[in-house]
């Protein structure tokens, strides 16, 4: 057996009780105790002569103990205190409640501290700093000390522990699953090598260089599953499929721009090619990936096959079907909700089984559950702006592997979209349609509220629709935030004519509200962001997002979306009064910038990377070293390098601990 897969039970000093305890955070054998990565490491190296110490910062400090121990009681605490001097000058060190320090220091001998300093006058303190003996080695002075990840069961001291204990156990040669060949493209360190700078480094480049053996060796993994997936696709037999497109081109209302004739082209190159399709279609709202989506759906059933829909919410999925009836008016289109009664719905699984409907639009909800889908050769998948890696899971299931279609209004940086859609093939859609302007964005104070009324009230009465946002449904704990049903209130006041809508997350006739807004006689919605999910209000030409400081970039910019959706010109008008320099910039941006693209690089600039679409939230590909934004330097070599070892050897054949390890990491992400 191996010291790596012994238990840490068999290293000294590690009893039942501290088993159990370090089993808490997944430390069963050396091996887990080794890859406990560090959170941070803190350089205890320096030394400084008493004089020079600065107050409040830390540092360490040799020198010699000058008499007996002192002890003083005040208020139930007892507070030891012992006096070192070296050639400079006097530290006075208090501990508190350490009786067992009493016979610690030995006057005359030297010991090396380390602590925080305290310097008043000519005075200098420190409160309970580390101590040793000088010229000890190994121990938490005068090293490079990593800070391990401890939670209230298992204690710093606990993890130093048995990680030392760990290495010092490690005689024979680690066993690195990255080839020699992989490390030296990259130019990573060895795992053996690796393993002790992670926790003794020389240096802190070395300890650098150790984590970033890690992340890397992560992320390699994560790339070799991503292109291994897909070389198993693309070895998949597709549904061979080709139509004429001068029908489909003739019937639409509108020329298409050259960006969605260059993404039908690919769609049309990719379902002819008799390999399953799988194309990720990026543009910013509004950019007409509908359109685009037509195509894919209008070659399948053309072909006499059924092309299916999937969107993310009901609202969605109708919507969906009524601009796909306008746009192939001669296709049998089959709305299938959850919202159909069981007639409606059975009828509607007829037309299904039988073949009449070519094109079927449905929630994922819905579209997953068990339905006569064999037929389907084409799956358009509009995730809108959320990641929904996984439901696309449930399309290999279907007969024979359909296309599939991905429509995406976020616009990442290159980055991420390498690690997060690096299976899919991508067609951008660059620019808008003709006709459709940019939106107007102002940024004002509460001050100009009635103005802003005023101007709403114009826009109105020549037939248009307002929507309002606020950030909250209803009245809450945090002042100066407007919810949906008190500024609802409110604003009867200034519209009495008017019927005012409100609309919230927890509602449950939210698409009755969102299709009376759309198309009957109230013209006002007040709502909270639930709107911000492509729903299309042609006439809508305001949009009002109040305590406008309290959103993200991205999200104001999806809202904004939400008009200059018909011909006429449209406004956004952000309510706010922003308190920090952040705010201020993230409003100055929406006032100057349009494209998606760039408002996304930008969010990700002012937010930094941990709070960038709440990505760290996403469980999906939850990394335990590697941040895909903080250390995106090391991506595209990982990917690099994965592709260059498959093109030696495709299925890892000569490479079975790879082949595993991949396999493990994927089965981390289904767990998540
Ligand atoms: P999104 O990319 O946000 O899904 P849509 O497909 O909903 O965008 O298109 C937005 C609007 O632009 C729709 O009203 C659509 O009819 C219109 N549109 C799409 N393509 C064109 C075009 N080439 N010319 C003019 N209008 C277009
Ligand atoms: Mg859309």
């Amino acid at each position: 057996m191996s010291t790596l897969t012994m238990g840490v039970e068999g290293l000294p000093g590690i009893g039942p009780k501290k088993k159990e305890q370090l089993a808490a955070l997944g430390i069963y054998t050396v091996r887990d105790a080794l890859f406990h990565a560090p959170l941070r490491y803190e350089d205890r190296r320096g030394r400084k002569n008493i004089a020079d110490l600065i107050d409040g910062e830390k540092a360490g400090v040799v020198a010699v103990a000058v008499g007996k121990m002192s002890v003083r009681r005040t208020g139930g605490r007892a507070l030891y205190t012992q006096s070192f001097r070296d050639g400079s000058g006097t530290l006075r060190v208090t501990w508190q409640n350490t009786p067992y320090l009493t016979r610690t220091f030995i006057h005359g001998a030297s010991y090396a501290l380390y602590g925080r300093a305290f310097v008043s006058g000519s005075q200098r303190q420190m409160f309970s700093p580390l101590h040793q003996p000088a010229g000890k080695t190994g121990g938490q002075i005068g090293a490079i000390v990593p800070i391990y990840p401890a939670n209230s069961h298992v204690s710093q001291a606990l993890l130093s522990a048995v990680i030392s204990g760990s290495l010092a156990m490690l005689r024979e040669e680690v066993p690195d699953i990255l080839p020699a060949v992989v490390r030296n493209g990259a130019e990573i360190m060895e795992l053996g090598r690796a393993l002790f700078a992670l926790h003794r480094p020389m240096c802190m480049e070395e300890a650098a260089a150790a984590q970033d053996r890690l992340k890397f060796e992560e992320l390699f993994l994560l790339f070799l599953g991503m292109r291994l997936q897909r070389k198993s696709l693309e070895e998949k037999k597709g549904h061979r499929l080709s139509a004429s497109m001068e029908p489909f081109y003739e019937k639409l209302p509108f020329r298409l721009t050259e960006g969605q004739r260059q993404a039908v082209e690919d769609i049309c190159r990719d379902m002819a090619s008799g390999k399953p399709m799988n194309r990720l279609v990026e543009g910013d709202v509004g950019s007409g990936k509908t359109a685009v989506a037509a195509a894919a759906l209008y070659i399948a059933a053309t072909c006499n096959k059924q092309g299916i829909l999937m969107a993310p919410t009901e609202i969605l999925a109708r919507q969906h079907a009524a601009s796909l009836r306008t746009l192939l008016p001669d296709m049998e289109i089959c709305l299938l909700t959850g919202r159909l009664r069981a007639a409606e719905r059975r009828a509607a699984e007829e037309k299904i089984a039988d073949g009449r409907a070519r094109i079927i639009v449905g929630t994922q909800a819905v579209l997953s559950e068990k339905l006569p889908l064999s037929r389907v050769a084409v799956a358009v998948v509009d995730e809108q702006h959320r990641f929904g890696v996984r439901q696309r899971g449930f399309l290999s299931g279907l007969s024979q592997s359909p296309h599939v279609l991905v429509m995406s209004a976020t616009p990442i940086p290159r980055t991420l979209s390498l690690t997060y859609y690096g299976d899919l093939d991508i067609s951008r859609l660059p620019s808008r349609p003709a006709g459709r302007q940019t939106v107007d964005t102002f940024a004002v104070p509460p001050s100009y509220r009635e103005r802003m009324y005023g101007f709403i009230q114009k826009e109105l009465e020549k037939g248009n629709r307002a929507y309002i946002i606020c950030p909250r449904a209803t009245e809450g704990e945090e002042e100066g935030l407007w919810d949906v049903e008190g500024y609802a209130a409110a604003l009867t006041a200034y519209f009495p004519k008017e019927q005012i809508l409100c609309l919230s997350g927890k509602m449950k006739n939210k698409d009755e509200i969102m299709e009376a807004f759309a198309t009957g006689s109230p013209k006002i919605l007040v709502s909270t962001t639930v709107v911000e999910v492509g729903v299309d209000v042609p006439d809508a030409t305001v949009i009002v997002v109040e305590n406008a400081e309290r959103f993200g970039l991205s999200q104001l910019h999806q809202l904004r979306g939400r008009v200059g959706r018909g011909k006429e010109k449209s406004y956004c008008i952000l309510v706010s009064e922003p308190h920090t320099a952040e705010a201020r910039a993230r409003l100055e941006t929406m006032k100057k910038e349009n494209d998606g693209f760039k408002i996304a690089e930008e969010d990700l600039r002012l937010r930094g990377p941990g709070e960038f679409f709440g990505l760290r939230q996403h469980g999906e590909m939850q990394l335990l070293y590697a941040d895909i934004l903080e250390d995106s330097r090391l991506v595209p070599v990982a990917a690099r390098e994965a592709e260059s070892l498959l093109s030696l050897d495709p299925t890892l054949l000569m490479h079975p601990e790879l082949r595993q390890a991949v396999s493990a990491l994927y089965a981390r992400f289904a767990m998540n």
